[in-house]
């Protein structure tokens, strides 16, 4: 193979293809589909990847430059990733660089210095041994030997050597010293027989490690302990090449306790039993079935994520399961390496950069087979998948909200198909989408309506804020959930208090009837200005002024709304003074850690009541928590989002889950300003499929999902009258161009009309199918690329939106 093309790493449209390169001799035979190189492109030298390499090229010989350096000595992109990178390329409109770069750990994207280490426990063969002499690491640049670095990479690919980054680790990290072993059991006998008599500290060491049957590395600290020895006969033996040296790191992260303690499968319930086989099935028959697993909040789902992933295992497959960022707590990664123990790997965002990558590169080297993590980990490299599980298939962090915005969802049906495997879908709420798809068989669904040994669902009260209102109560406390509270308290149980707050909550309300102004045309709450008073729809770009009275009830108590927990806290404090609070939310949680403190000093009863927002609404099983009450119901139901009423009855319905999951009965209390809303009222019954038959009646009268698709184009400008002008153009092209079925709402300011100095402007289409839709907007980019004067402009498209600001 004499040349190879590559995917170059720059953002411009019209670059946005491969380019061939000519591969030096000294690399023949080493250059690879889906390895990083170096490349030349006009005056700069830039990233790429390599997507193909071929013999010949049809480009004129003399003009093709040669691959500059190599990045990589392994794939690190599977064939399977790169043929999903064409995919999520067309699917996202983004940049063919851009979606392959999404599936690589960030450790990876940045430009760390790179070393080549010898993985513990394998001795190395001449001429490597002496290369490396003991040592564990050495710098990449000092390979520069063509035939070294050929006998490098066949020892990468054997698994003797690795490629890894140094990654600036945090400061505090604790690192020890560790001993390990590099010489076979017999080498080190040999040793212990030929070594003088004098060397009695020598001859401790060998013999600990032979008596011992140490596999795995000693703390150094022990070690000396332990033999009487010192650095110095350690050091003997080091330099024979017979142990080795390393420095690990002391984990201080949670989620890395090896003390997981093994798990046993469950006996099924019948529900169970039935979703369980369903799913078995499909994986026996390599059908690449989509399953919604519908069940309510303690149904059991995660123990059939769990045995159904056993069954993968069990026939040497791999498998993925991601749970919201959120949700990915001890108390759910503990459940899994409970089940799998160091099979298990775990992403999440709490781990540093150099720590995601080490947990990446386990799933390369094949060292583990189930990975466990937020929306990324949907891109592990695996290469035998046997399932994708998707928990809370609703949660809208399955979205990226930056390029590629790719949905995790999509992406596992795509690989999926590829791999001939189930997805499962699980949710007690799902999408309108999911639940509208598998109602019309395209997903399969599995029912789960009762909770595991047939708990009762938690007693549901909705209160009507209003009437505490006109009854002189005007504390954010209603009477009723003053008095459960108190009673709470005298029994020594525990309540989580939720209050629902996105940074987001300026709609207007009438504090007497609950009236909420709204759009005319769009369904959603016009959004309060403070500047000019004004209200606004981020739809359509209907306009209004604040009205002095309530155009419901002429009550002049009408304003905007919105409170934060810090007030809540201080409250309760005033009120309950003996009660115990622990807050929980972006104040308290911000440091590394924080979050699962508080969790598990909650656990332990340190604490009475748990106040906190969205973060507290998932994934928590404490036994002893009886009572949930639900500030106001209500900041959700009014984001200017057409989603806003499923977010809030699956908001409810996760929250009351929370309560009564044990041997204790629980109650929920639910304060609005809004409580005959249906999405509030159902809560109360737990009637996830009346919600759906409501909610879609709204979608079929306004036109949106799950009866037409969207997408957002946004523009953003310095200049507020050009970022206007041009939304215009954008969308008087599309009006001519596309079909009749299609229809354009605005051009209108995105809900937050400037970020970074920035105007943003957007335009939604809503369509069912328009066929010509990518190339029409990929034109528009391009109209729009080819200006040298729009440089300023930034022009954004997001294919099926979760977030329409
Ligand atoms: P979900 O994910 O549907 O909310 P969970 O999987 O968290 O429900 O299950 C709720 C509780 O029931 C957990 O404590 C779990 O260990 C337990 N559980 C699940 N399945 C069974 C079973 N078959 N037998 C007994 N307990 C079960
Ligand atoms: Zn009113
Ligand atoms: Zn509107």
């Amino acid at each position: 193979m004499n040349f190879a093309e590559v995917i170059v790493d720059v953002t411009t449209k019209n670059l946005d293809r491969p380019f061939d390169y000519r591969i030096p001799d000294k690399w023949k035979g080493m250059v690879k589909k889906g390895m990083r190189v170096i490349v030349p492109f006009g005056p700069r030298k830039v990233q790429g990847f390599v997507i193909n390499v071929k013999d010949d090229s049809h480009l004129p010989k003399k003009s093709v430059k040669y691959i500059a350096e190599m990045i990589d000595l392994t794939p690190v992109l599977t064939e399977e990733l790169l043929q999903l990178s064409d995919w999520l390329t067309e699917k996202t409109l983004s940049y063919k660089t851009t979606a392959l770069q999404a599936m690589l750990p960030a450790a990876m994207k940045a430009k760390y210095a790179k070393e080549i280490k010898v993985i513990k426990n394998k001795p190395l063969t001449e001429p490597l041994k002496s290369l490396f002499s003991g040592k564990t690491s050495l710098s990449y640049t000092e390979f520069n030997d063509h035939d070294v670095l050929k006998l490098i990479q066949q020892q990468v690919q054997a698994g003797n050597l690795e490629v890894a980054y140094k990654v600036s680790q945090k400061t505090n990290k604790k690192m020890r010293k560790t001993v390990a072993l590099l010489g076979s059991k017999a080498e080190l006998q040999k040793a212990l027989d030929e070594i003088s008599p004098q060397a009695v500290k020598q001859k401790a060491i060998l013999k600990f490690f032979i008596e011992k049957e140490i596999s795995q590395s000693v703390p150094l600290k022990d070690l000396f302990e332990k033999t009487g020895s010192s650095s110095t006969s350690l050091k003997a033996l080091l330099q024979k090449g017979l142990l080795q040296e390393n420095e690990e790191e002391v984990y201080r992260d949670p989620f890395q306790d090896k003390s997981f303690k093994k798990t046993e499968p469950l006996s099924l319930t019948e529900e169970q039993t039935q979703a369980y086989q369903a799913i078995s099935e499909a994986l026996e028959k390599k059908r690449h079935d989509v399953f919604l697993l519908h069940g309510v909040t303690g149904s059991g789902k995660t123990e059939i994520y769990l045995q159904s992933i056993e069954k993968v295992l069990k026939a040497g497959k791999e498998a993925i399961v991601l749970v919201p960022e959120i949700s990915l707590t001890p108390q759910m990664v503990k459940r899994f390496k409970g089940r799998f123990g160091s099979q298990v790997a775990v992403l999440h965002s709490g781990l540093s950069t150099g720590e995601k990558y080490d947990e990446w590169r386990k799933i390369h080297r094949k060292e583990v087979r189930l990975v466990v993590g937020a929306r990324s980990a949907i891109f592990a490299p695996f290469e035998n998948l046997g399932m994708m599980i998707i928990d809370e298939e609703h949660e809208t962090s399955y979205k990226q909200e930056e390029m590629p915005r790719y949905h995790a969802k999509e992406v596992a049906i795509q690989r999926a198909q590829y791999h001939k495997c189930p997805v499962i879908l699980g949710s007690a709420t799902p999408t309108l989408e999911s639940f509208a798809r598998a109602k019309k068989g395209v997903y399969k669904l599995l029912s789960l309506k009762y909770r595991v040994n047939y708990q009762a669902m938690p007693d549901v009260s909705i209160i009507d804020m209003r009437n505490e209102l006109r009854n002189g109560n005007r504390s954010m406390f209603s009477r009723e959930l003053m008095a459960d509270l108190e009673q709470m308290l005298e029994k020594g149980e525990q309540a989580v208090l939720f209050l629902n707050k996105r940074g987001y909550s300026s709609f207007v309300m009438c504090r007497d009837c609950g009236y909420v102004i709204q759009c005319p045309h769009c369904e959603i709450s016009l959004t309060y200005h403070r500047a000019g008073q004004r209200l606004k729809c981020h739809y359509c770009g209907f306009e209004t002024g604040m009205p002095a009275t309530c155009p419901e009830c002429t009550s002049e108590h009408i304003r905007y709304f919105g409170t934060g927990t810090q007030r809540v806290e201080e409250e309760l404090n005033k009120v309950l003074p003996q009660a115990r609070v622990i807050r929980m939310d972006v104040d308290t949680t911000s440091r590394k850690g924080a979050h699962e403190k508080l969790l598990s000093s909650f656990g332990q009863g340190k604490a009475d009541i748990l106040l906190g927002t969205q973060m507290i609404a998932k994934g928590l099983d404490f036994e002893n928590v009886t009572l949930v009450g639900v500030l106001s119901a209500d900041t959700m139901l009014h984001i200017p989002d057409f989603r806003a009423a499923e977010k809030t009855f699956q908001l409810m319905t996760q929250v009351s889950g929370r309560a009564g999951r044990h041997q204790k009965p629980g109650r929920v209390i639910i304060q609005s300003y809004t409580p005959s809303h249906y999405s509030i009222q159902l809560t109360k019954t737990h009637d996830y499929e009346a919600f759906f038959q409501q909610e879609m009646l709204h979608r079929k009268y306004q036109a949106y999902p799950p009866y037409y698709y969207l997408a957002l184009i946004t523009v953003s400008h310095e200049e507020v009258t050009k970022a206007a002008l041009v939304t215009e153009k954008i969308a008087q092209y599309l009006k001519k161009n596309i079909s009749g079925d299609a229809k354009i709402l605005g051009p209108a300011a995105s809900p937050i009309v400037k970020i970074k100095d920035r105007y943003r402007y957007q335009c939604v289409i809503k369509y069912k199918q328009e066929n010509e839709l990518t190339s029409l907007l990929k034109n528009m980019m391009d109209h729009y690329n080819r200006d040298i004067e729009e440089k300023q402009l930034i022009i954004s498209i997001d294919m099926n939106p979760y977030m329409m600001m």
